[in-house]
């Protein structure tokens, strides 16, 4: 044990605690532990669950240093096969059986659906031999605060105990509770704390259930999606070729969608999967339910004495695929900072900054995530079955930019060929008349084509905007007052109501 405890009065002090066992609170407690700091991570589970979290599992370049940093020895984790990085994804797939619509995308690089409580475990493992502590059925339920975040109050076991910390870094993934406990407003900084506090509407629900099938399913080298008629869409995540991740997500913006029954009722349509079954996992059926954050990450992470990161700070874009990965990189970005700041013996907002410069900046993949939101923007602002039209309509080489997979297509070429594809595909379905039951005029669908080349337009803005994020706290609220300018361009362009301004 790495901090003073004292049994009497039930406290325990660390330099940092780390809140959450997940991919963002391991990552952090990983990399504070290895710069020297005395941290503790607490997870409410017990350390035989850790790891078990509701995901689609996809899981891309688990191996790339870039977007994995820090001591977290990923090569010692992809390199057992129960963790299941075998590079077996090939493609993707949308499904639009309505539309008789199969749209296959060449997975460039390849990609995995991992066992992601497989995955967790070894994460765990990693932290504790990094030097953390770690503290399992600890379920924290207040934060000390006194000018600064000055730790958290929790029951370990059932008992009552007082975490006193120089910092607390929020893992507790998306729709922290930390976030509701702690009044920002309350707590010391040069003009206000910078923290931005996310709105309900920003988050997303999502489900998944692990299933077994008795025959190889076809599709065992894609990740396929499936159209909702809410926005959000179904998913089919082969881990195996008899063992599928399936799930789906809505965002709460949106009509609820009752996710159970709505999956069940899909599976149970679908010819590609027969018989399913779902598998087991300590004793019960393996589903699970979590909130995501689908919006772009937070324009500060950081307050007095307090660090936000993964689904917390929505450093995340689990659309994409990009949730795991995000959560990696911000926890090690916190990890690295709040180290940094208890050895400088300054836990001040302005001495944190480098959180956010380093996603947004340094690292950059904070920036590119925010630029990227404007898609989500067009795309909620169009109903779902226009944008059902438009992905059939849309060239493969355009979908493969909008999803990811191809990191840019910018030159005039890529944008004649990508008009010259969707006339050619319009065509096609003028000519069987496929859009008429959904109701989607040619109106409808020229607006979208707009839209989609706004939000190309104005990506490029956010993304030149957000490389000049400032590398101190001084020049923030210039920054922001000038990034909500380029939010209400964005949202006059798009005719958007002031109640579907998103932020
Ligand atoms: C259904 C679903 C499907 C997804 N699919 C994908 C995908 O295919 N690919 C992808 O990259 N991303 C995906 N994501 C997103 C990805 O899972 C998240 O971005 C990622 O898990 C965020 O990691 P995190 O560490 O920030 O939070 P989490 O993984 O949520 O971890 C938070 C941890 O904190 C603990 N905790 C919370 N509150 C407390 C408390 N009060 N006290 C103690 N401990 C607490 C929790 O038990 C948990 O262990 C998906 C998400 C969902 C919900």
């Amino acid at each position: 044990m790495n901090a003073e405890w004292n049994s009497m009065s039930q406290t325990a002090e660390y330099e940092v605690v780390v809140v959450g066992g997940g991919i963002a609170g391991s990552f952090a407690a990983a990399t504070a532990a290895a710069e020297g700091a005395e941290v503790v991570q607490l997870e409410r589970k017990p350390r035989e669950r850790g790891g078990y979290i509701a995901c689609g599992d996809a899981m891309k370049s688990p191996e790339d240093p870039k977007k994995y940093p820090g001591p977290i020895d990923m090569g010692e984790i992809c390199a057992d096969e129960s963790v299941l990085v075998d590079g077996e994804i090939d493609q993707i797939e949308w499904w639009d059986h309505e539309l008789d619509e199969r749209t296959v995308l060449p997975y460039a690089d390849h990609s995995n659906v991992i066992d992601r409580y497989e995955f967790g475990q070894h994460l765990l493992d990693q932290v504790a031999d990094l030097g953390a502590d770690q503290h399992f059925n600890t379920v924290v339920q207040g934060v000390i605060q006194n000018g600064q975040v000055s730790g958290v109050e929790a029951s370990r076991d059932g008992d009552p105990v007082t975490y006193e910390a120089e910092v607390v870094v929020d893992g507790a993934g998306a729709q922290s509770i930390l976030q509701d406990m702690i009044s920002f407003e309350e707590l010391s900084a040069v003009e206000e704390v910078s923290f931005e506090q996310p709105h309900y509407t920003h988050f997303g629900s999502a489900y998944r259930e692990v299933v077994e099938t008795e025959e190889p399913v076809e599709f065992s080298n894609a990740i396929v999606g499936k159209p909702l008629e809410q926005l959000g869409y179904v998913w089919y995540f082969p881990r195996t070729p008899t063992r599928i991740n399936v799930g789906l997500g809505f965002q709460m913006s949106q009509q609820p969608v009752p996710l159970a029954d709505r999956l069940g009722r899909d599976m149970n349509a679908e010819p590609a999967l027969p018989d399913a079954q779902v598998a087991e996992r300590f004793g019960s059926p393996n589903k699970l339910g979590s909130s995501i954050a689908l919006r772009r990450p937070l324009d500060s992470m950081v307050a007095p004495g307090y660090l936000a990161a993964g689904g917390a700070a929505a450093t995340t874009h689990p659309i994409s695929g990009k949730g795991i990965r995000g959560a990696a990189i911000s926890g090690y970005s916190a990890g690295v900072h709040a180290a940094r700041a208890v050895h400088a013996g300054d836990t001040s907002e302005a001495s944190l900054w480098g959180h956010n410069h380093y996603q947004f900046v340094q690292h950059g993949e904070a920036g590119k995530l925010a630029s990227r939101d404007a898609y989500n923007i067009a795309a909620s602002s169009q109903s779902i079955d226009v944008l059902r039209a438009v992905a059939a309509l849309l060239p493969q080489e355009e979908i493969k930019s909008i999803v990811g997979t191809k990191s840019k297509i910018d030159g005039l070429g890529d944008l004649a060929s990508v008009v010259i594809g969707a006339a050619k595909n319009f065509l096609g379905h003028y000519r069987e008349g496929s859009f008429e039951h959904l109701g989607v005029s040619n109106r409808n669908l020229y607006e979208v084509f707009e839209g989609v080349w706004t939000a190309r337009s104005y990506s490029n803005k956010y993304e030149t905007h957000y490389e000049a994020y400032p590398e101190t706290r001084g020049g923030f609220s210039l920054w922001r007052d000038d990034r909500d300018q380029l939010d209400e361009a964005y949202y006059d362009s798009l005719e958007l109501d002031t109640a579907d301004r998103k932020y």
